[in-house]
């Protein structure tokens, strides 16, 4: 089924988000982009003349109650978004009668559903080499799957509209999915304009194809780099990982961050580039400074030439010329993770001209996708998201969905 032809009239629709907002220290939302992400699906529900319980997860309580994490604290910017009243239900698994209750066009929040181990469905407190862990892994994912029929039992309809965690398959995400039939279970818009994105990238490459991979390190990034070196023409690494190439090529390079166990792997990654024809950009200097923070004494080196005591923080100006002219010419282009620290101000250049060459690149016609937190802040704190092609919502999600893999949360609906 697809949303656009499901008529939700008279019906309780169960809805996934992903209302994981970044909360500050009172409880205030300080950056709302997930929330307003759910609104098409959430206003075309209750337009149709439905009735909508919607459910989430917020950070990792690891299946215990913490009133820090309670979606109790969102309702009403929800309710503002929305435009409606939302009602709220402290007990996700006992939402039974609050669900029964709704009207056509009301809407009712459910607490987190992580304050229950089910929803991930992962054993706790029991070490994985527990000889007992296989029987208790068992145990939970029968308990997931009568907590995924609780939730089911609420509504008629089910929409999974959490790209995020699409990944998952968790309570919410994946398993409540079998409690429906076909015809009652769909994607919401924002899943179905993410594997959209997805798709044009894997299916539909203009070439030359770019991809820029950043962030801290190379290990967490290892399965997309492997991945992506089958499909682009130009592949830049960039942020900490630098230093592990570098290091692995004999270079110094002081104390910056490395992945020493890596260096291996690095060093197979520049071969494989080698036998694919793919032209592997990695920095040549970089910023370094003296200290991990904003107000650090810096000075540009060679990002194999560091001096002790001294780290790079960003990528060095030759190095962002070079990222900025491979990039200028991709007509295809994929950015996941920082090219620096750029949650310090002064570490911001190397992201910055990776975000200006995309955003030109952009310009001139080619299909750009951001994923992943750290590079949707990027862009986000340059003010540039409206001028990529796409801003992914999912990190995890994303960097798997283009692996090939394929995504329990959307294999639940899709078969
Ligand atoms: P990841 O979660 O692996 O995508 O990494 C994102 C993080 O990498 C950000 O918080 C950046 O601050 C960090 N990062 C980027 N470049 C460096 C660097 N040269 N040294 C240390 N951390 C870095």
């Amino acid at each position: 089924m697809t949303i656009d032809k499901y008529n939700f009239a008279g019906k309780k629709a169960i809805v996934r988000v992903d209302f994981n907002v970044p909360l500050d220290e009172n409880g205030k939302i300080t950056d709302d982009t997930r929330i307003r992400g759910a609104l098409p699906t959430l206003k075309k529900i209750l337009a149709d003349g439905g009735s909508l319980i919607i459910m989430s997860h917020m950070g990792k309580p690891k299946g215990k109650v913490n009133m820090k994490l309670s979606l109790g604290q969102i309702k009403d910017a929800v309710a503002a978004a929305l435009g409606v009243e939302v009602k709220f239900a402290p007990d996700c698994a006992k939402a039974a009668d609050a669900a029964a209750a709704l009207k056509p066009g009301e809407a009712l929040l459910l607490e987190n559903l992580r304050f229950y181990p089910e929803e991930e469905g992962k054993p706790v407190g029991i070490d994985k080499e527990d000889p007992a862990y296989d029987a208790a892994k068992k145990e939970m994912k029968e308990r997931q799957k009568e907590f995924a029929k609780t939730l089911a039992s609420y509504a008629d309809c089910y929409v999974n509209d959490a790209f995020g965690t699409a990944h998952r398959r968790h309570a919410s995400t994946a398993v409540v999915a079998d409690y429906f039939d076909k015809d009652n279970k769909m994607l919401g818009y924002l899943m179905e304009k993410e594997v959209n994105a997805v798709n044009n990238i894997l299916s539909n490459i203009k070439r030359p194809f770019t991809a820029i991979m950043g962030g801290s390190k190379v290990s967490t990034k290892i399965g997309i780099i492997e991945n992506l070196m089958d499909k682009v023409d130009n592949l830049i690494l960039c942020g900490g990982m630098t230093y592990t190439f570098a290091k692995a090529q004999g270079g110094k390079i002081g104390k910056s961050i490395v992945e020493d166990d890596k260096l291996d792997l690095a060093l197979d990654i520049i071969k494989k580039a080698k036998e694919k024809g793919v032209n592997l950009v990695l920095g040549t200097d970089c910023v370094a400074a003296d200290d991990f923070k904003n107000d650090a004494n810096t000075q540009i080196v060679p990002a194999n030439a560091i001096p002790d005591g001294w780290e790079g923080l960003d990528a060095g100006p030759e190095t962002r010329k070079a990222f900025a002219d491979v990039i200028k010419t991709a007509k295809t282009i994929l950015w996941n993770g920082p090219a620096g620290v750029f949650e310090f101000d002064n570490f911001t250049a190397g992201s910055r001209a990776i975000a200006d060459a995309i955003v030109e690149a952009t310009a001139n016609g080619a299909f750009s996708l951001v994923g992943g937190g750290d590079s949707v802040a990027c862009v986000n704190k340059f003010g540039l998201a409206d001028k990529v092609s796409y801003v992914s919502t999912g990190g995890g999600a994303l960097l798997e969905a283009i692996e090939g893999k394929v995504l329990p949360g959307i294999a639940a609906i899709e078969g």
